[in-house]
């Protein structure tokens, strides 16, 4: 017993206590832009196995994270540092057309939307995986105690009658698609739907496959995106915090 208290005064701590930290350097992490001009070479939207990125004239380049596969072309083909990995984990958005990135100089941009405080001390979260077993995997390792998503008041259920959140991976295989609203239909309000992962935005690399849907969108009105091939446990943390109008997702 002795032994034990001692090991536990001793023996460190597994979870990580800073919300958010970055990536580690060996990681790439998704695309972003720098302030760096633009060539228009064109490399990074030859490269893009998944046609995330828009050249533009005037080297405006647009690049949209919700089909971004994170498989580092772009960052690779881009001589001159317009495009680099960004180890930030803050990437999940409450709107679709936040997910494109764009070196345009800055307008007047819309109020960013808050979500309203309806599941601020705890979400229940019911899991339907579509086709995307990668990302299953980070939501079930945002559980373990490295990311313990328990201390957030975040749990996932095994029934949606007890869920807050329906949250979605894969890109809506044809066969998932009547079984996802009639999961959905048996949730009480208020519900939210949450897309993890860059198939369940958009479909990518399944896009237009014969049964393919693809993502949530077509089908259910979704609240949160999640963006990442798959995901990182952060990531989708952040998506959730978000969801919950946690401060720290905010900021
Ligand atoms: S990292 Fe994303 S945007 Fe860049 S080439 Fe790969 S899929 Fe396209
Ligand atoms: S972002 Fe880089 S690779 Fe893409 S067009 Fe501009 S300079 Fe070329």
């Amino acid at each position: 017993m002795i032994r034990t208290l001692i090991q536990l005064a001793t023996g460190g701590m597994a979870t990580q206590t800073q919300m958010f930290p970055d990536l580690p350097a060996y990681n790439r992490g998704l695309p972003m832009l720098t302030d760096s001009p633009c060539t228009s070479c064109g490399n990074c939207a030859q490269a893009c196995p998944t046609d995330a990125i828009n050249v533009g004239a005037g080297g405006i380049v647009a690049l949209d994270r919700g089909r971004c596969i994170a498989c580092g072309q772009c960052t690779a083909a881009c001589e001159s540092g317009t495009l680099k990995g960004d180890l930030g984990t803050r990437v999940a958005v409450l709107r679709r057309e936040d997910l494109v990135l764009t070196n345009r100089p800055a307008q007047p941009a819309p109020p960013v939307p808050t979500q309203p405080a309806m599941f601020r001390r705890s979400l229940h979260v019911r899991e339907v995986s579509t086709g995307d077993n990668a990302s299953d995997l980070e939501v079930g390792a945002m559980g373990n105690p490295v990311f313990d998503c328990g201390r957030f008041g975040i749990h996932i259920v095994a029934s949606p009658r007890h869920a807050d959140a329906l949250a979605v991976t894969g890109p809506l295989a044809r066969a998932m698609q009547e079984p996802l609203r009639r999961c959905y239909e048996a949730m009480a309000d208020p519900r939210i739907v949450v897309a993890v992962g860059a198939s369940a935005i958009s479909g990518v690399p399944f896009e237009d496959g014969y049964a393919s849907a693809n993502g949530v969108s077509p089908i259910l009105p979704v609240d949160v995106f999640i963006p990442g091939s798959p995901p990182h446990p952060w990531y989708i943390l952040h998506g959730l915090l978000l969801a919950m109008g946690h401060p720290a997702a905010r900021g």
